[in-house]
């Protein structure tokens, strides 16, 4: 794709700070963004007073599709668009987001995207992240080149934080769609989901938990040996939720390389679901993912705010989960031992986990084993990054909420990934994520399982997590092994644990 060089970058943004013309001194623009409710819908934007009829290089945007979002489009010159994020719907305090497509487009068109009101300021724009972008004829996604990125604060708006990013159209007839990251929508899991069951797999099951406000499925499958259905059957329950922030579409693709992991013929997948149930809500927030919002539900809400006490009118998902979890709980046979809430990071490297913190140390101890073995796991996974915490702001999170009502033996996380890219060890460049690097990232989480359980077993056979050792060590899984999750013959073993390999 053929894109505008850095200096042209540069001329144009100091030009525009020069001229500094615009009203940021009667604050229209806030008034702007208050009456920014709905997505633009076929916008045709021609220069100001321009009566002819419309020609190529009058560029239409559109947002008015799922998970589309473009609240506004300000025409700066031939050469240059201002783009105002939608905010989140009945919450304005978030504004990352965006989603559009554009068209009509002159070949060799080159123009200048200001998205000029980010509620946020840190970001990984700063460290080379760059917008997503596919097209008709290139339907693949891929990030635009870092450097017609920039990142800065402009005197223009009001001091906001605005990334500028240069563009080239090079095909007339192409319609371009740009992203803040890989679009994962509700349709793409109902469709996932929907070829999942037509496998008709004895160990997967999937059932609609509950509803949303605007109806949508609140799916949750089991993936299991149908052995451990039975109710009088004890079972240790790992249970995964993703999506609960609706623009934190990395955490789908992590969500889907873990079921796509579990329900494969993978021999550690087998050993897995004969030993644990797994239950997994790939989309808390299918309302939020659906609007195209960054963080909120329908109605306002961060829903990883309100675990304590979640109303089954305004967060009805959210109170659905909960329920499930609570009920398992109190069920003698079921022993919940992992809570995962899989989120993404807008300032932060690689995948890391948030834990909580306790007083015990052996717990403590404990509560780090996992992310241990994942980081030994997953090339992209920092241990070092991992943090535990009881900031009072995450109190009604998932992960903290639970935490105090689970007994000790069980681990409940936030998982989280970088929106842009991980540094792996002995490496400084940031390697950028793909829709499949982040779905390989839920495969090691999902495989992580097996080390866990094992490692578990050989360091404290009294422990009540741990897993009789009899299938694990069985020449069933170990054959054909050696090779590690992409069929290469590497040094990083499937079942290793730190001893192994
Ligand atoms: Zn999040």
């Amino acid at each position: 794709m053929l894109l505008a060089s850095r200096a042209c970058v540069v001329t144009k943004m100091e030009r525009k700070m020069e001229e500094n013309i615009r009203d940021h001194e009667t604050g229209s623009e806030a008034g702007g963004e208050d009456a920014l409710v709905g997505n633009i819908n076929k916008l045709l934007v021609t220069p100001p007073g321009y009566t002819g009829a419309s020609r190529k290089g009058h560029l239409i945007f559109d947002a008015c599709f799922e998970s589309g979002n473009l609240g506004r489009v300000d025409y700066i010159s031939e050469f240059e668009y201002d783009l105002f994020i939608r905010p989140d719907t009945c919450n304005p305090r978030f504004r990352v987001w965006f989603n559009f497509t554009v068209e009509n487009v002159r070949e060799t068109q080159r123009v200048i995207f200001n998205i000029v009101n980010f509620s946020k300021t840190k970001s990984l724009y700063r460290d080379g992240m760059s917008p997503v972008v596919k097209s008709t004829s290139r339907p693949k996604w891929q990030r635009l080149p870092a450097k017609n990125v920039y990142y800065y604060r402009c005197p223009d708006h009001r001091r906001n934080y605005v990334m500028s990013f240069a563009f080239c159209f090079d095909r007339e007839d192409d319609v371009y769609q740009l992203a803040y990251c890989y679009p994962y929508t509700y349709s793409r899991l109902q469709h996932y989901l929907e070829g999942l069951e037509r496998r008709n797999l004895a160990y997967l099951q999937r059932e609609q938990l509950g509803l949303s406000v605007q109806q949508r499925r609140l799916d949750l499958l089991t993936i299991t040996n149908p052995a451990h259905l039975q109710p009088e059957q004890e079972k240790k329950v790992v249970f995964l939720t993703a999506r609960v922030h609706p623009g934190e579409s990395p955490a789908s693709f992590i969500c889907q390389g873990v079921i796509d992991f579990l329900v494969s013929q993978h021999p550690v997948a087998r050993v897995l679901r004969d030993h644990v149930v797994f239950k997994i809500v790939p989309m808390l927030n299918p309302d939020g993912v659906y609007l195209g919002n960054y963080r909120c539900s329908l109605m306002g809400f961060d829903l990883n705010r309100h675990w304590q006490d979640p109303s089954p009118w305004a967060h009805p998902t959210l109170h659905a989960v909960k329920q499930l979890i609570v009920q398992m709980n109190q069920d003698p046979k079921v022993s919940l031992e992992f809570y995962i809430d899989v989120h993404a990071h807008s300032t932060m490297m690689n995948g890391f986990m948030y834990g909580n913190v306790f007083e015990e140390e052996e717990r403590v101890q404990r509560q780090a084993v996992f992310p241990r073995l994942l980081c030994h796991n997953a090339p992209d996974f920092s241990f070092t990054s991992t943090s535990f915490n009881r900031d009072v702001v995450k109190a009604g999170t998932g992960r903290r909420f639970l935490g105090g009502l689970l007994d000790d033996t069980s681990y409940c996380y936030t998982l989280e990934v970088s929106f842009y890219s991980y540094i792996s060890a002995g490496s400084s460049a940031p390697v950028p994520y793909t829709e499949d690097s982040y779905m390989k990232l839920g495969r090691n989480v999902a495989r992580t399982f097996l080390d866990y359980y094992r490692l578990n077993n050989l360091i404290d056979d009294n422990k009540p997590t741990s897993l009789s050792n009899s299938n694990l060590d069985g020449q069933s899984y170990r054959q054909g092994n050696g090779r590690n999750l992409d069929g290469e013959k590497g040094e990083r073993r499937i079942h290793g644990n730190k001893e192994e390999s």
